[in-house]
């Protein structure tokens, strides 16, 4: 198939990029590159674009004679949409509508969405269902259920097919380390505390240590990147025209935000201080999610179900590029 993989310079993108390469499909990668990476793209597949920008983006679908679209292109920071509204709902809502628009102009009838776990909300059951009730409690999960939304609706009106896939913690990296994590400012948990074993932070701020779980601190279901990548692949193959699917792409098992900086203790041997702070707005206690769904429809499972083997995974890659892809030679 030709796939449009928009966002694909970024994190999770470039590794579903490289997957949907390995077994063959002809893909292209749109991105502005505002936070994403032109090494992480394979040579010669990168267009560079907006998701404001309409005419780019039915030009690099006609161009390339799309099949299928996959978007990652949204911003993620729970923190930050609740400073940025503004910015969150313009890239993330108003960006995936030109999109979907694009794609109806073009006559391109099929797409996969990264979703999130955070459209859950505080859930009333853990491990979270995919029939649990969406109820965010944040302006970034808002933002993702608004073009669910949106795509149910396009999917019966226009005959798209699409597949909603929510997962939360995305990390680790690509097991030769040719690809990996590398935000700026970097404000996510785990590469955060490998900053510290780095030697390039003092300590790890802790946000929060009141809420209502086992140690005090948030609980998350951390899912390696190439699992995410694998579902993506899979799920593609059985997008059908006018229906959609919906699925979690998790472990279904949590850890504290104590227990992920016990795991690079004991995977890196640094000390890693810690100094507790008060809760970050938005984050709700526990997200954990079922994926029995997609296990039992498509047969995924995840390689990496241990939060050891996440974390060796990632300190694999920011111990070799330290400066992620600032250490690259183009
Ligand atoms: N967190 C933390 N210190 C940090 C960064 C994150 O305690 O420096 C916590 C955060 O409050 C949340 C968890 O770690 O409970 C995971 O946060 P992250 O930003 O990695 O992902 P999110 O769950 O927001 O998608």
């Amino acid at each position: 198939m030709r796939i449009l993989v928009v966002g694909g310079a970024g994190y999770i993108g470039s590794h579903t990029v490289r997957r949907l390469t390995q077994v063959g499909h002809d893909v292209w990668v749109y991105d502005n590159l505002s936070v994403g990476h032109a090494a992480a793209v394979p040579d010669g597949r990168l267009v560079v674009g907006d998701l404001a920008d309409s005419v780019a983006l039915e030009k690099a679908l006609r161009d390339h004679a799309i099949d299928a679209v996959m978007h990652f292109a949204a911003f993620t920071s729970v923190p930050e949409s609740v400073s940025e509204p503004a910015r969150y709902y313009r890239n993330n809502v108003v960006g995936a509508l030109n999109l979907l628009d694009a794609m109806r102009t073009v006559g391109v009838g099929k797409i996969v969405f990264s979703s999130t776990a955070a459209v859950y909300g505080v859930p009333d059951h853990v491990p979270i269902p995919e029939d649990s009730p969406p109820r965010p409690i944040n302006p970034y999960g808002f933002t993702k259920l608004a073009i669910e939304h949106a795509l149910a609706d396009y999917a019966r009106a226009y005959n798209i097919g699409f597949a909603v896939l929510r997962y939360f913690n995305a990390c680790g990296a690509s097991s030769d380390t040719s690809i990996g994590e590398d935000h700026t400012p970097e404000t996510h948990l785990i590469p955060i505390i490998l900053q510290v074993a780095l030697g390039r932070r003092e300590h790890v701020a802790v946000f929060g240590t009141d809420y209502p779980t086992p140690d005090g601190t948030c609980v998350r279901d951390y899912i390696h990147v190439e699992d995410l990548a694998e579902a993506h692949l899979r799920v593609l193959a059985r997008i059908e025209p006018g229906k959609g699917l919906t699925y979690n792409v998790a472990t279904g098992v949590g850890y504290s935000v104590r227990q992920v900086v016990e795991a690079v203790r004991k995977v890196t041997g640094h000390p890693i201080p810690v100094v507790e702070r008060p809760r970050r707005p938005g984050d709700p206690p526990v997200l954990v999610a079922s994926s029995q769904a997609i296990q039992r429809d498509l047969g995924w499972t995840p390689r990496y179900p241990s939060i050891e083997t996440i974390v060796q995974s990632a300190w694999k890659w920011h111990s070799t590029r330290p400066n992620g892809y600032a250490d690259y030679k183009l």
